[in-house]
């Protein structure tokens, strides 16, 4: 994860916090500062963000960990100032696993609300106490316990990609088809994040960032779960590029230019004696290019490692695998014999061609 701070990691799962949190430490000591508040009271609310977001973290690794029963791997999770965010290698499909895995993030909260709870309960803290702005030690439990709570609820609002808007989808989807009660959650999301950014110009600028980040994230897993869809019951063998442009491995950077020039191809197969070794993008050679000039080996700039799928995989699985590889191409075999090339612009045209048949 680029721009951030790697904390360290737990069954398998690596942690990573991102460097604009530190601006968020900054801003609050800074209003504190300019509020008059000594440097002792500073310091508790400096404890108070960190330990609220010692909370989202545990939050998350609810969602990756019920993920995990499932057999779901989540690749990292990142902490963001405005929270938390476990990446999924991939979300359940199955409409239970989904509503367990959204809810096990808000339930952590619960149950650390219902700790912290008893600990205000024995430590004889009145409720009232809350009303008193001053944070303290003696009073931080009593912040972090009614944090919680309020983390569980706002997480819980049918927001679509938030928690309480994966839930509604998942109830949605044991009644209907997987992409309809997406784009019914999706609009619901998007209805509820113009509201945020409403609410929040007048009440709270963070709220707006929120806002605008459900909006773009319901729009994007609508289309893409629209998208998906339509490779349901296809196979790579169906798109798979039998006609692709080939260079030599050890062939001089310029080659590879003149064929770019030359034709529509965005990307080519490295070969060497007669086997496909690697591929060579557009952004490969351009990059190439700038650091080695046009005489440099291929083998130097090409991508000696790239994603290498079977013949017969469900486009589905391969598209995603594609994604979570985040590459735009890869090599395709069968047993070991190279098919072809399939690249993202291959699958794109095959689901603009099933989207016009359909409508
Ligand atoms: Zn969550």
């Amino acid at each position: 994860m680029k721009f951030s701070l790697y904390l360290g990691k737990y069954k398998g799962i690596k942690v990573f916090i991102h460097w604009t949190f530190s601006i968020l430490l900054l801003w609050i000591i800074i209003a504190n500062a300019r509020s008059g508040l000594a440097l002792d009271d500073s310091i508790w609310s400096v404890i108070f963000i960190l330990s609220i977001f010692f909370c989202v973290l545990l939050h998350e690794f609810g969602h990756a960990l019920t993920a995990q029963k499932y057999g779901i791997q989540t690749k990292d999770i990142i902490l963001l100032p405005i929270g938390g965010l476990a990446r999924l290698e991939k979300l359940p499909e199955d409409p239970r696993q989904e509503l367990y895995v959204a809810l096990a993030g808000p339930m952590v909260n619960i149950v650390i609300f219902f700790l912290l709870s008893i600990v205000v309960y024995l430590g004889g803290l009145e409720i009232d106490r809350l009303e008193e702005t001053h944070l303290d030690k003696s009073t931080i439990v009593l912040y972090l316990a009614s944090a919680n709570l309020l983390l569980a609820v706002f997480n819980m609002l049918p927001a679509f990609p938030m928690d309480g808007g994966r839930v509604l989808r998942a109830l949605l989807s044991i009644r209907m088809d997987r992409v309809r009660a997406t784009q019914i959650a999706g609009s619901i999301g998007q209805l509820l994040a113009i509201g945020f950014v409403f609410f929040g110009l007048f009440y709270n600028p963070i709220l707006v960032f929120i806002g605008i980040f459900i909006f773009l994230g319901a729009q994007a897993e609508v289309s893409h779960t629209t998208q998906t869809s339509f490779l349901k019951g296809f196979y790579v063998a169906d798109v798979v590029m039998s006609n692709f442009p080939i260079v030599a491995f050890d062939a001089p950077l310029s080659k590879a230019i003149e064929k770019l020039l030359d034709g529509q191809s965005t990307h080519f197969v490295v070969v060497k004696d007669d086997m496909a070794v690697g591929t060579l993008s557009r952004d490969d050679i351009i990059k190439g290019l700038q650091a080695h000039g046009d005489q440099v080996a291929i083998e130097a700039v090409a991508n000696k490692t790239p994603l290498r799928l079977e013949l017969h995989l469900p486009l589905e699985e391969a598209f995603k695998k594609m994604a979570s590889e985040n590459t735009k191409v890869a090599l395709i075999f069968e047993q070991n014999h190279f098919m072809g090339l399939l690249d993202q612009e291959n699958i794109s045209e095959f689901i603009m061609v099933k989207n016009a048949i359909t409508k």
